[in-house]
């Protein structure tokens, strides 16, 4: 996996696709090249365990580098995630718009 992270370099801390990303080879969620999303690790020490591969977290703004821990929220695998974008309970929701989520590749 290309990391592609040259503009921004600071040691153990990148921004890749709009997220920000923690050099944590040791994490049981790091990629094949040792990076976690900051959410995730944000998320953590909220709940007190590591996530689970399943176990989604969710930017309530849709900022995806806005790691605030009132900025997140965890659901419990992907088709929980989707349910919630595409019903009212998600505070942007409107009828015809098109969830986060469904766009190839996002969430
Ligand atoms: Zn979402």
């Amino acid at each position: 996996m290309r990391m592609g992270y040259g503009k921004t370099q600071i040691i153990g801390e990148v921004k890749w696709q709009g997220y920000v990303w923690y050099y944590l080879p040791n994490h049981p969620l790091s990629n094949n090249t040792g990076w976690v999303k900051r959410s995730k690790v944000v998320m953590e020490g909220i709940i007190g365990r590591y996530l689970t591969p399943e176990e989604i977290v969710d930017h309530k703004n849709l900022v995806k580098d806005d790691d605030r821990p009132e900025n997140l929220r965890l659901f419990p695998n992907r088709a929980e995630h989707d349910r919630f974008h595409t019903t009212e309970r998600c505070p942007g929701f409107k009828e015809g718009n098109i969830p986060h989520n469904v766009k190839k590749g996002g969430r």
